[in-house]
């Protein structure tokens, strides 16, 4: 699957050069990158993105600072230089790509306020669907930043074909400082989308996949505008033993895969494990429609029965009856991993909660203004003035 990514915003472009790290350490170079934001040093903090293709925008208005939390701010910005976005994406290549992926945090200003922008230019000027990786302000972090991430989901959802969400309320991490909890849920969204770019990937010489699935698969998965989240789950594989002096001392029992275990029933609870666990957005799974299964790993741990009774499994759990799945085998790991997107999914938590605050917000923001309207006119009562007609 390649991607033509942007990264809109503080979050947004640390969660894409993160991306393009990973991609580069495992020799894949179908990623194109686009860095793009309202503070320069956002963007002077990128390590991976080349410098020519970091986009600074809105220098007239904020001069390099950023928007801080006005999103409307951010999708002036974005729309009044459009065309700077859009020649940049246009300069960098768009011809061998399958889609576009715009990452971004929802709650701030610069990412959340542009993404929307960007994503209707996108969907209106390229026949290549375009995707979006939304990350969520966790409950605490304020009213504001849940408003804005409610406007811009709202506003981001009649563009893009897709909307990944990822809470960041979700994704607590003991003992960890908020920055240190992002970098961690950053690795999170990278390893994902990893999986997600290995489909219809050519695989590495001298390797067949037990069932190939390319991007058109994951393109039908993902089609119809809905909201997805993505889970994820691995599975050490066993080191060869080592015959030493020791060799007989059992060591610290880990959960592994040997030669000898059923192949196909552990790539069948792999799977099981990723729908079940820690999703990029708590859901229902019930309320999926479509459901899409990538199991990567060196190709003697893949099973094509594993996949196939996983994928029954699955059609069992979702609302739809739409289950692909595939695998890919790679020697460049040391683990199995399953990946199961949940596409259009209705039953979410989080987006109801967002969806009753932004809704209380603007019922406030309209008491407010009648209140306001209300006493003007009182002040004009009190002066007992003829109206002019
Ligand atoms: P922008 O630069 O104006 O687009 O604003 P940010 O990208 O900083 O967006 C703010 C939102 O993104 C807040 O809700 C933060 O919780 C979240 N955020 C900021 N940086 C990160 C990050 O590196 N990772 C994650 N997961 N979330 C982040």
């Amino acid at each position: 699957m390649r991607f033509f990514a942007i990264g809109f915003g503080q979050a947004g472009g640390k969660i894409l050069d993160l991306f393009v790290e990973n991609e580069k350490l495992r020799g894949s170079d179908t990623l194109k990158a686009i860095a793009i934001n309202t503070a320069r040093t956002d963007l002077m903090g990128l390590r991976h993105i080349p410098p020519k293709n970091r986009i600074l925008i809105g220098q007239t208005t904020v001069k390099g600072h950023g928007v801080g939390t006005d999103n409307k701010l951010g999708a002036k910005i974005a729309q009044e230089e459009i065309d700077t976005v859009l020649n940049a994406i246009d300069e960098l290549g768009t011809h061998e790509i399958d889609a576009f992926l715009i990452i971004s945090g929802l709650g701030g200003g610069t990412g959340s306020g542009g993404s929307p922008v960007l994503a209707k230019y996108l969907s209106e000027m390229y026949s290549e669907p375009v995707y979006a990786v939304g990350v969520l302000p966790a409950p605490k972090e304020g009213k504001l930043y849940s408003l804005n991430a409610a406007r811009s989901m709202v506003t981001l959802m009649r563009y893009v074909d897709n909307l990944i969400l990822v809470d960041n309320g979700a994704w607590r991490f003991e003992g960890l400082s908020l920055k240190e909890s992002y970098a961690k849920i950053n690795e999170e969204i990278v390893r994902r989308l990893a999986v997600l770019a290995r489909a219809g990937e050519p695989v590495e010489e001298g390797m067949v996949g037990e069932m190939v699935v390319d991007s058109s698969e994951v393109i039908n998965t993902l089609k119809g505008g809905g909201i997805s989240s993505i889970g994820y789950a691995t599975l050490p594989i066993a080191e060869k033993k080592k015959s030493g002096l020791f060799g007989f001392i059992k060591k610290k029992s880990t959960p592994v895969v040997t030669a000898e275990e059923d192949k196909s029933t552990k790539i069948a609870t792999l799977v099981r494990k990723a729908a079940l666990g820690r999703l990029t957005i708590p859901c229902n799974i019930g309320s999926a429609e479509r459901a899409l299964v990538l199991v990567a790993g060196p190709p003697e741990q893949l099973d094509r029965k594993g996949l196939e009774k996983a994928k029954l499994w699955l059609e069992e759990q979702i609302s739809g009856v739409e289950v692909r799945a595939g695998d890919y085998p790679t020697r460049r790991t040391r683990y199995i991993a399953a990946l199961v997107v949940l596409a259009n999914v209705t039953e979410i938590p989080r987006v109801k909660q967002l969806q009753k605050l932004a809704s209380e917000a603007k019922e406030e923001v309209e008491i407010a203004e009648k209140e306001r309207i209300d006493k003007t006119i009182a002040l004009f009562e009190e002066e007992d003035l003829e109206p002019l007609f």
